[in-house]
């Protein structure tokens, strides 16, 4: 099972100024796996600006040419959890020989590997194990390999031996073609002074331009209206507010504590107690990756803690989310909380 998605392919993909050299690195990875100096392949870029779609394009696109291949797609995050699982269950070698001998690797988002070094460690071998058999590697990330936090010196340098292509946001021209190619995609007919509105006002994410579409489809088959403009600035104001809203450290001790059963006092309180100081802890770090506060403006809003504490806060959280799963669950719910 290769696991690629073959809605995502080359041909859903609209080929703008913003995404051309990455899309054609792709293209030329598909044709040649292996066989260029793109290798790996790392496309890096902001959120929903479609490196997910490109790096399944590549798969899909491989798999149509070269049948015989196997390839691979996997998030980083699985990628974690099997070899977490592989270490528990003893079966270590087993997954490391199941990777080695794929043809095709695909790791989507490796920025979640930041920190992990274990997980560091066995990926390093299996990058090395590929490379040296001419096998193809393409990773995605939110960041150039330069920008990457927590990432070992020796796996960030395979991560710049081979293309880091950025997918950057969308000009308007392609903002026009993307919202056209996805409402002709959908059979569904819009007016085109809507069409620009929406390219107008949403400018950094594919994914919303998306939404945007899907949410007036959808009202206005519910309510029997027609696509108007009014109807699209409603829409649109509501995806543009949602996207500002910063959220405030204030925000998340609530949700955290809350989640917990406690007050804002308590989790901000000197005890030692562990829970306490795990839900202190779980603030802290989702105000580092939420909000754009240094580390010591977070400690001093959670319990007037300094920046060493904040720092360590957020080792311990990704140390825990790796080796335990009712952990894990936690993160899960409150970023689920913290950004629907
Ligand atoms: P990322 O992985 O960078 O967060 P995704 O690949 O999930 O982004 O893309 C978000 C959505 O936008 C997906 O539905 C994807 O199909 C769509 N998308 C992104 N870029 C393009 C593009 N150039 N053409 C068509 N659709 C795109
Ligand atoms: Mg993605």
């Amino acid at each position: 099972e290769s696991q690629l998605n073959p809605n995502y392919n080359f041909v859903n993909f609209v080929e703008g100024d913003s995404n051309r050299l990455a899309r054609s690195a792709g293209m030329a990875v598909a044709n040649k796996p292996g066989g260029t100096s793109f290798n790996p392949l790392l496309i890096y870029g902001g959120v929903g600006l479609g490196k997910t779609h490109l790096a399944h394009a590549i798969g899909v696109e491989i798999k149509d040419k070269y049948p015989d291949k196997t390839v691979l797609y996997i998030s980083s995050e699985k990628f974690t959890q099997q070899f977490i699982d592989s270490v528990k269950s003893n079966t270590r070698n087993d997954f490391i020989h199941f990777y080695q001998m794929i043809d095709v690797l695909i790791i989507d988002d490796v920025q979640f590997l930041s920190g992990k070094a274990g997980t560091q460690d066995v990926f390093f071998h299996i990058f090395n194990h590929l490379h040296q058999n001419g096998k193809q590697v393409i990773l995605t990330s939110d960041k150039a390999p330069v920008d990457m936090q927590d990432i070992e010196q020796r796996l960030l340098s395979r991560f710049k031996w081979g293309l880091s292509a950025e997918l950057q946001a969308p000009d308007y021209e392609t903002r026009v073609s993307i919202l056209q190619n996805k409402l002709y995609r959908d059979g569904v007919e819009m007016p085109e002074e809507i069409v620009e509105y929406i390219a107008k006002n949403i400018k950094s994410n594919v994914r919303e331009l998306e939404g945007v579409i899907i949410s007036m489809i959808a009202q206005a088959s519910f309510n029997r209206k027609e696509f108007t403009i009014e109807l699209a600035k409603q829409i649109v104001d509501k995806f543009v507010k949602n996207t500002k809203k910063e959220l405030s450290i204030d925000y998340i001790q609530k949700v955290v504590s809350k989640y917990f059963d406690m007050d804002v006092a308590t989790l901000q309180s000197k005890t030692r107690k562990r829970h306490i100081v795990q839900a202190r802890q779980l603030a802290m770090y989702f105000a580092k990756r939420m909000t754009k506060s240094s580390l010591a403006s977070i400690g001093s809003q959670i319990g007037k803690r300094d920046h060493a504490t904040v720092l360590h806060a957020c080792k311990t959280v990704d140390n825990l989310t790796e080796t335990d799963k009712q952990f894990k669950k936690y993160v899960e719910d409150l970023t689920k909380k913290l950004t629907l």
